[in-house]
């Protein structure tokens, strides 16, 4: 077990970016080599057995703990992009914000049938951002293997909207 409790190294800004939020800044997990090295692992340590290809992961923060997590797996690194920003041909999942609608873009040869995929983020808040991962992955013919996250708000309920899907977060604020 790592010997670093990653919850010291999360810092809460109030009132970011909108009066009344609470924001989660993981810049100083990233800024600190012993807290990057135990966020990695313990990603790593929920994923290993998942035996996964792919990890998937969403702009901009979900790049961050991704592709070194992909490394650690000794598996490829896919991006999910906002619309208009993947320069290849893409395929695209909606999801429902609090006011309105965004979207998530992938290139449509990301994904190769039967692929085992891990979603990742480095926060799951309501859940749409994860959801719409798992909708791009799946309409190419990947297989979710399971989710990982750095940080789980679990009071906005992003798990439930992730059904039936594998969901592990190293910390947790209820
Ligand atoms: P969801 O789609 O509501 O689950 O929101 C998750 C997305 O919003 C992730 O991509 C996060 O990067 C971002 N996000 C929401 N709240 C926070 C926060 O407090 N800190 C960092 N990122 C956040």
């Amino acid at each position: 077990m790592s010997p670093v409790d990653l919850a010291r190294y999360v810092r809460d800004i109030a009132d970011f970016p909108k009066p009344g939020i609470v924001f989660k800044d993981i810049t100083p997990v990233m800024a600190a080599p012993e807290a990057l090295e135990a966020a990695v692992d313990g990603l790593a340590r929920y994923a290993r057995p998942l035996g996964v290809d792919l990890v998937i992961a969403a702009e901009a923060r979900g790049f961050l703990l991704g592709a070194a997590l992909a490394r650690e797996l000794g598996a490829g690194f896919i991006l999910a992009r906002k619309p208009g920003k993947l320069p290849h041909e893409t395929v695209r999942a909606e999801y429902k914000l609090e006011y309105g609608s965004d979207a998530l873009e992938l290139h449509t040869d990301a994904i190769d049938q039967g692929s085992r995929v891990l979603v990742h983020d480095d926060l799951l808040a309501t859940g749409g951002t994860a959801e719409a991962l798992c909708s791009l992955a799946e309409q190419l013919g990947g297989e979710v293997a399971g989710c990982a996250f750095l940080i789980e708000l679990s009071f906005l309920g992003g798990r439930g909207r992730l059904g039936r899907h594998d969901v592990h977060a190293l910390l947790r604020y209820d």
